[in-house]
Order: C-alpha cells, then structure tokens, then sequence
C-alpha cells in the first residue's frame, strides 16, 4: 500500500510501499512515543522489536543507556541510520526477530545496565508469537512494554478463568503482572489499520505465582485446555493430548475438577494442578 509519511526528521517519503504482510502501520503522534518510553532512565538497556521508521527509536535513544532495534525489512536500514545518526547509544539489527538470539543479544550489547527492558509498538500478525518466545525464554529482562491491537491487550490482560482469557492469558499470568496503560486510536498510524490499538506493560515476576514440575508440561497443559472453547475440557484434552481419555477422567476426577468445564474457565491454580498430574503420569 503506497502512503506519503514524514520522518521523525522531517524528511518526506513519497509512496512508501507499506507492507501489509509485516504489520507496517508506522505512529504519527508523537506523544504514544513519550508515554511508551517513560519510564526509559540511563540505567536501562532497551531492545526494539520493529522500529519502523524510527519513531519510537528516538525516544528510547534520549532516555535510555543504549537501544538495539530489531528490524526485518532491509529497505528501512538506510533510513533508520539516517534518522538515528546522532545517537551513539543506537544499534540496529536486520533479521527477523523470532529467528533471533535475543538473550545473546542481551549478552552483547547491555554493558552492565542495571535494567533491561523490551519496548515496541509490535506486528500484529505476530504479537503472540513474539511475547510468548520472550516469556517462555525467560529472558534476563525486567518489563516488556508494547503495544498491540486492543482486542490482543484484554485478552492478554484478562484474569484468568474469565471469558476473555485465552491459552496466552494464562501464560502471561504465570510469567508477569500485566497492566493495560492506554488507548491509541487507529488514525494515530500511517497507514490507518481497521482496529485500535492499545499499550500494555508486563512486569516479568521474579518467582512465579504457584509451582510446576515442568514449565514445558504447563505450556502444553494449557494449549491443550483452551485448544477448543466449544469442547468439554475432558473432550479437548483428549484431542490435543497422547493419553487415553479414560486416564484423562481420572486425572480429572483426582482434581475435583469436572469434566463438562470448559478449558477456559480453569483458573491459574487449577492449570497448575492440571499440568503437575498429567507430568506426573507422563512420567511415571
Ligand atoms: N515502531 C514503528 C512505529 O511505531 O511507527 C513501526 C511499527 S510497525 C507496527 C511494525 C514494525 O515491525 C515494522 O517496521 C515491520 O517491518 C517490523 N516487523 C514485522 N515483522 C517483523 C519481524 N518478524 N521481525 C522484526 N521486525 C518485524
């Protein structure tokens, strides 16, 4: 989709040939900038996902110890060495962020900043990808502050247990406190998407909120929960899971946990459970 967008510079781009197919819908008001970057000090190291034509990347750049910004497309290379000249905090890396080393990027590049931190307006076509890759790795990192489409943030937000939550919600919950800061309606973007938009910050929990005997069991635990919101939860694990259905209806019933539910009503203390018994039988 060609647009005309001006720079955080100035300068003018004439028939800029967004990309619909990587989420490239560029900010145009600055002051979603400021708010994204506030709490951005000379102690944190800061790594973008996606700085566009860098208007986020210059707030980051004044407030932080350094920024390295992810970007996949080349064509925005030049542009963005360009507009970040004057910052000698600024590293740009050209690659697609979920082929990336990030912890090795942390390595590298924090220089012994006290706090490290993501913050980036993401491609929605990837959001739960990207926060997912970011929290299972448990990455050295303190806080992620992004911004995604609305109805990404609710359900990312959500309690879990209630009917806005999804597989990603619980996840988020296990690994964060997520917190809704504001709206940003769609015209605040060159080109305009259809929806709006909203930040959200997730501050990273340094012990999680109930225990697991396998990280990994929990994540498939929950995937298989919420894998089918029409099916009953005996129905959907037994789909998604490798184990007989009659041993799922013990496991089930072991937990006083009735069979007809729906996945998506179980709470964060019930997947735990869940996920600690189907561990158990899987490895016993
Ligand atoms: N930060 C800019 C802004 O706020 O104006 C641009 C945000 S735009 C919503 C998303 C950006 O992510 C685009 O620059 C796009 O090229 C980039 N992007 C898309 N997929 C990516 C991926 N897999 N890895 C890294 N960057 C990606």
């Amino acid at each position: 989709m060609k647009r005309n967008y001006t720079t955080p510079s100035g300068e003018k781009l004439s028939g800029f040939n967004f990309k619909k197919s990587l989420g490239q819908n560029f900010l145009t008001d600055e002051t979603v900038c400021e708010k994204m970057a506030e709490d951005i000090d000379k102690d944190t190291f800061v790594i973008e996902i996606g700085p566009g034509a860098g208007v986020l990347t210059k707030h980051l750049c004044e407030r932080a110890k350094s920024v390295v910004a992810i970007e996949i497309d080349s064509r925005l290379i030049p542009l963005l060495e360009k507009e970040l000249s004057n910052y000698d905090n600024f590293k740009i890396i050209c690659n697609d962020v979920l082929k990336t080393d990030l912890l090795s990027v942390i390595k590298e590049n924090s220089n012994g900043a006290k706090k490290i931190k993501v913050c980036a307006n993401l491609p929605y076509y990837i959001t739960s990808p990207i926060i997912m890759n970011i929290l299972n790795r448990r990455l050295p990192i303190d806080s992620l502050t992004v911004m995604v489409q609305k109805e990404a943030a609710d359900r990312l937000c959500a309690e879990t247990g209630s009917r806005a939550a999804g597989a990603v919600t619980a996840v988020v919950r296990y690994f964060s406190e997520p917190k809704k800061l504001f709206l940003v309606p769609r015209n605040s973007f060159t080109p305009s998407p259809k929806v709006d938009s909203a930040v959200i910050k997730l501050d990273i929990l340094k012990k999680p909120p109930v225990e697991f005997s396998s990280e990994e069991c929990f994540v498939t635990t929950v995937k298989a929960a919420f894998l089918n919101r029409r099916k009953t939860l005996l129905n959907t694990l037994s789909n998604a899971l490798p184990i007989e259905k009659e041993n799922i209806k013990e496991i089930l019933k072991s937990l006083s946990l009735d069979e007809n539910m729906r996945g998506e009503n179980l709470t964060l203390v019930e997947l735990a459970a869940l996920s600690n018994k189907i561990y158990d039988f899987e490895n016993k």
